[in-house]
């Protein structure tokens, strides 16, 4: 079908930390550097879907943007599109709206979405021609209908209009083909969108949409395509809490199984408690499992969900040697500076990376993404600092802690990165779980 007009889809990709000290001490950390590097090379699964929910009259051009220059920003205006599209995370949010200016002055029609705008949609409204709001796909086909009748609205949101609320049965498949396929590493795939569990500071369970599961059979029909363009893919699940529902997850680890693939996904530590699950996901080729253990501080994981961290806190380790037992190694990942943490908690967590047999571990500091809760009880108490949304980089301080001054959790934060990602503790980890692999018929959990 003949192309009437072109859209160029952009992907604000990468996170820079802001804090120049501790950017360098992470720049020479290998387990630090390891899975920064595979998070800055995934490519945009939002706008890869939205390719697919694209009219057919539409040429869509994908393109990430890590860093930019004059040539890079002359090139996209070369292909002189109609619209450009923008998916940027909070920590780039600055440059968006920086670029988004300067293609709107050159009479483009800008578009702006992903987590950021939909937590500030006023916000955005101000930088943009049209802000999308929650999940895209509905969203974005009316948008380009409106733009081809000369009706663009400001702001089109499935968080406040229902028609635009997406029911993942009618998932299609991104269009993976339009990626440079040699670049990358993985890929990724969505299975649920969501988290029924609302932690706090965790924007993932309602930003985007309300946790949803999408059907097997369309799951089917992404790996198939996958295979298609990649023999041998990693896969990356873009999930925020992929076995919650866990009669759901074995049928999609049965499926998995299926298949000639290595992949790696996000969950929670109840599935320490689940065998037939365990065995599952081994039998599926999972590597790896990122767990957010979030603390080793209970009073910080106190007020954090609705009491269910609380309750498997004193099976933490436990519940990783069961889950390594199965040959399946964990990521723990740590969050620092709730306002019950003191320099205590810096040493506790350092001692529990140490005796526990993580294979790999993930620090960040506490950040209050607009809309969380935790954004809402830190502005009302007034301890946001100013304009701070390019260090929401998780490696950033963003607020006035409680028990600490900013650079003294700056500091806390970068002893305890250098404490833990040495290169000697990093082998050590990695020994560990071969250890753990061995002493596999011990393990029992309840
Ligand atoms: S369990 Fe994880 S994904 Fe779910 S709300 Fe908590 S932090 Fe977010």
């Amino acid at each position: 079908m003949m192309k009437e007009y072109k859209v160029i889809l952009i992907a604000m990709s990468g996170v820079r930390v802001v804090n120049e000290k501790l950017l360098n001490t992470g720049l020479t950390l290998p387990g630090f550097v390891d899975r920064s590097r595979v998070i800055a090379s995934l490519p945009s699964l939002g706008l890869l879907t939205l390719a697919a929910h694209t009219p057919e009259n539409w040429e869509v051009i994908y393109k990430e943007l890590d860093t930019y220059t004059e040539d890079n920003i002359r090139e996209i205006l070369n292909e002189e599109p109609d619209i450009i599209a923008f998916s940027s995370l909070t920590a780039r949010i600055y440059e968006t709206y920086e670029l988004s200016a300067r293609f709107r002055k050159e009479g483009i029609t800008v578009v702006l979405g992903g987590l950021h705008v939909s937590a500030l949609p006023d916000e955005a409204a101000k930088h943009a021609d049209a802000v999308v709001q929650g999940e895209g796909e509905i969203c974005w086909k009316v948008l380009l209908t409106d733009y081809q009748h000369n009706a663009l609205k400001p702001l089109y949101s499935s968080l406040s209009d229902s028609n635009y609320i997406f029911h993942l049965k009618d998932a299609k498949v991104p269009k993976y083909e339009l990626l440079d396929i040699a670049k990358y590493n993985r890929l990724t795939i969505q299975t649920t969108r969501g988290c029924p569990l609302h932690c706090n500071f965790c924007a993932a369970s309602k930003t985007i949409s309300a946790y949803k599961k999408k059907p097997i059979k369309l799951i089917k029909k992404e790996l198939d395509k996958i295979f298609e363009i990649w023999d041998q893919p990693f896969i990356e699940l873009a999930d925020d809490n992929t076995f919650v529902d866990k009669k759901w997850s074995k049928k999609l680890l049965k499926l998995f199984a299926n298949y000639n693939i290595k992949w790696f996904t996000e969950t929670d530590i109840s599935i320490a408690y689940d065998d037939e699950l365990l065995a599952l996901l081994a039998k599926s080729n999972c590597v790896q499992v990122l767990i957010g253990l979030e603390s080793v501080n209970i009073e910080s994981i106190k007020g954090l969900d609705k009491g269910w961290k609380y309750k498997h806190f004193n099976n933490y380790s436990k519940a990783i040697d069961k889950i390594q037992s199965y040959g399946i190694t964990v990521n723990g990942c740590f969050v620092l500076g709730f306002d019950s943490d003191t320099k205590e908690t810096f040493l506790e967590t350092e001692k529990f990376i140490k005796e526990c047999n993580l294979s790999d571990v993930q620090i960040t500091i506490l950040t209050p993404f607009p809309s969380t809760n935790l954004y809402l009880q830190l502005k009302s108490e007034g301890r946001l600092l100013p304009n701070y949304w390019n260090k929401c980089t998780l490696f950033d301080v963003t607020y006035i802690p409680k028990n600490f001054t900013v650079e003294e959790l700056e500091n806390e934060f970068q002893n305890l990165m250098t404490n833990i990602y040495s290169e000697d503790l990093v082998k050590k980890r990695k020994m560990k779980f071969k250890q753990t692999l061995l002493n596999r018929s011990k393990l029992t959990i309840n």
